[in-house]
């Protein structure tokens, strides 16, 4: 495995990934609801506070502390000390969670492996056709920039997840956010719904690796690679 990569413990998508996560940047998860980024954000941050570094977690969606007591298991004391997790109740509280993890995640005193906002779109997607839409994408966009900044500077993994839209001219499910946010992550992944616990992840960008997708199964465990390994 590459120095550079943060694996995400799934097989798969470690292959896909040519190791892991980059850690240097954003990493972008979009898909429909159902579809396996919260499940996927926990897993790798599980890992990652098991193995004793910092977890920075901005969580919107007021699900992730249930959540982690499945993915801990008998180690969720020790997971749980590990993780700062933050649950902003607007846009301007996310903007204030991601400023203060950023700084935690720069200051260094405690070794960050991770940090992750889901969903980073929640609270924008509520603005959009109001007159807070353009307010809401500035500041969307002054945090995106000081996630990319801060990914860089201390070669700590950013996880995003956004949520999706159908378009109406093709039926295709797309990203919130559009080109603002695709272009602050370097590594975009789609998560797509199969069959049962069954779903796909297609490397829609990547600086240095071709698209491709790779399979996961989501278990009582956590999630299982569904490609032979
Ligand atoms: P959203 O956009 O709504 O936040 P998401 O992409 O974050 O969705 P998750 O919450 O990660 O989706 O995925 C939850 C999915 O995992 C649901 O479809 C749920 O039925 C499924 N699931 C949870 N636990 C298990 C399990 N033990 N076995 C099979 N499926 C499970
Ligand atoms: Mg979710």
């Amino acid at each position: 495995m590459p120095p550079d990569r943060l694996p995400t413990g799934i097989a798969s998508v470690d292959r896909l990934l040519g190791g892991g996560l980059e850690t240097d940047v954003v990493t972008e998860l979009y898909g429909e609801g159902g579809s396996g980024k919260t499940l996927f954000c926990l897993d790798v941050a599980a890992r990652v506070a098991r193995e004793g570094r910092w977890v920075l977690y901005v969580d919107t969606e007021g699900v992730s502390l249930e959540r982690l007591r499945s993915v801990g298991g008998s180690d969720l004391d020790r997971l749980l000390g590990r993780f700062l997790l933050s649950a902003p109740k607007d846009l301007e509280e996310q903007g204030r969670a991601i400023a203060a993890a950023c700084a935690l995640a720069r200051d260094g005193r405690r070794p960050t492996g991770l940090l992750v906002v889901d969903s980073a779109t929640n609270f924008y997607r509520l603005s959009l056709s109001s007159p807070e839409e353009d307010d809401a994408r500035e500041a969307l966009a002054l945090e995106l920039a000081e996630l990319v900044a801060t990914a860089r500077a201390r070669a700590v993994p950013v996880l995003l997840t956004n949520q999706v839209w159908r378009s109406p001219k093709d039926g295709s499910l797309e990203p919130i956010g559009g080109s603002f946010l695709n272009h602050a992550a370097k590594t975009i992944l789609r998560f797509d719904r199969r069959e049962g616990p069954l779903r796909t992840v297609v490397l829609v960008k990547h600086r240095a690796r071709p698209e491709g997708s790779a399979s996961f199964r989501i278990t009582s465990r956590g999630l299982e690679s569904a490609d032979g390994g």
